[in-house]
């Protein structure tokens, strides 16, 4: 009898698919954990395990899993106009309706939206357009970036050399020269015994200051900051600090742009995280939240200051020689449209702001266990410290991978969670309710409890 057996997508998986951020070898042994649903702030994988997802997919999965209503429109806008560029003086309806959305709600006063694809070509196309600007202005030594250590801005060779963490620069010969990163902004981990927040927070600026100084204030175009810090694992800035390091910016005349790619639409309890820390940049980066991640879009504000600039040098030279192919997508923007429509009729900002209280209380009643040292969050944003001992702020060393072994248990436990080095990083789906946060505090107890056992 001829058997003919079906492969599994698990086999079939590690035939046929590169997976980004994992271990390939240790991939081509485990398979990967395949999802075939989603429902509200659950997924469920091929096993039937169903699992709460506490990190809305990668901080993006703000409207959870399904979305009927969202689907309608985008199979409409596909039907009207399924592509076309905006290339060379060309446009379409679903661009211009959703710059001026961004426009109508931006932080800050802003000119003119860039529509991109993802969040590292928004923040890569800004790190050009700094450079066009300081061009344009005649001085283009201006080039070097500065970016705080902790920080995640994209996986482009340039957004990565902008993001703070050394693992990601590991073997591909990167950072580029001229990406500068300044120190981690960890109060629990970095502040000196007996320093306030606001002391602490200086101490950042003042070293920002001598940063500066050091490498030449004529030769800085500008600093990046996301408003709360989400690969050092969703981590709020101690208090003060962007007062203090805008100051700093502000007397050397360095541009300042906000990669708003986690915290806008909603995420921090205010439409911007820059609304929440009082930001004024000259360039914002969203990305995530913008289309709920139901289609990829990304959009960069400039102000127009910026832009002024901008169209005085593309005439001096012709044009301003940038652009993506799928830049703008009429659907893609027709979708992100609907989805700001339901933000605000949802009114988001008010559901969060209601919410906060419960998220914070759920993050801050894990401080009696033994792995916890320490819990902060905003709005639907923050993490916990996870410590060896809680007396001296120890960290696990890596032979004990305490972060796998977290994982391992929330997996168990039916949730999953964002594990950074050091903290559990949560971002849910803004639809979360009241009693699926304190699920989320339930699973995560038993993921901390397991992975406690393991340690002993
Ligand atoms: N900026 C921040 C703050 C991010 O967290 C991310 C992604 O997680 C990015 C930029 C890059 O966005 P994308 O993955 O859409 O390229």
């Amino acid at each position: 009898m001829n058997q003919h057996v079906v492969p599994t997508y698990r086999e079939r998986d590690k035939a046929s698919v590169l997976h980004p951020q994992t271990n390939l070898l240790k991939h081509l042994e485990t398979g990967p954990t395949v999802i075939t649903h989603g429902d509200g702030v659950y997924v469920t994988d091929d096993a039937g395990n169903r699992y709460l997802d506490s990190g809305a997919g990668l901080w993006c999965a703000a409207l959870g899993y399904q979305n009927e209503r969202v689907a309608r429109v985008a199979h409409d806008a596909m039907t009207q106009l399924a592509y076309f560029p905006i290339f060379r003086h060309q446009s379409h309806g679903p661009a211009i309706d959703l710059s001026e959305k961004l426009l109508e709600i931006a932080p800050v006063p802003m000119s003119k939206v860039l529509l991109q694809c993802s969040g590292s070509e928004a923040n890569d196309s800004a790190v050009k357009i700094v450079w066009y600007y300081w061009h344009g202005l005649g001085k283009p030594e201006r080039r070097k970036i500065i970016t705080r250590t902790g920080s995640y801005h994209g996986s482009t060779c340039v957004t990565i050399s902008m993001t703070g963490n050394p693992a990601y620069h590991k073997s591909f010969g990167l950072p580029f020269d001229g990406f500068i990163h300044v120190d981690s902004l960890n109060y629990y981990r970095s502040a000196k015994p007996g320093e306030t927040e606001e002391q602490f927070s200086q101490r950042l600026a003042d070293s920002l200051e001598a940063t500066i100084l050091r490498e030449g204030p004529e030769t800085v175009a500008a600093f990046w900051a996301d408003p709360v810090q989400g690969n050092a694992g969703a981590l709020p800035p101690p208090k003060g600090y962007f007062e203090k390091i805008q100051a700093v910016l502000k007397k050397y005349d360095i541009l300042f742009v906000a990669d708003e790619v986690i915290c806008g639409f909603g995420r921090t309890g205010e439409m911007w995280g820059s609304q929440v820390y009082d930001l004024k940049p000259d360039l914002l980066v969203c990305a995530k939240g913008l289309s709920a991640a139901l289609l990829p879009i990304s959009a960069l504000l400039i102000n127009e200051k910026i832009f002024r600039v901008m169209t005085e040098e593309s005439n001096r030279i012709g044009a301003f020689v940038h652009g993506f192919t799928y830049a703008g997508h009429p659907v893609a923007c027709a979708v992100a449209l609907e989805v700001l429509k339901i933000y605000e009729e949802m009114d988001i900002v008010s559901r969060v702001k209601s919410l906060e209280p419960a998220f914070l209380g759920m993050l801050d009643s894990l401080k009696d266990h033994p792995l916890v040292g320490d819990a902060t969050g905003v709005g639907l944003i923050g993490g916990l410290e996870i410590v060896a001992d809680k007396a001296t702020r120890k960290s696990f060393g890596p032979e004990v991978n305490i972060s796998g072994l977290i994982e391992k248990h929330a997996r168990k436990a039916g949730i999953i969670l964002r594990i950074t080095p050091g903290r559990i990083a949560y971002s849910p789906p803004l639809i979360i309710t009241e009693d699926e946060i304190a699920e989320m505090g339930r699973l995560t107890r038993m993921a901390l409890d397991g992975a406690w056992a393991d340690v002993q």
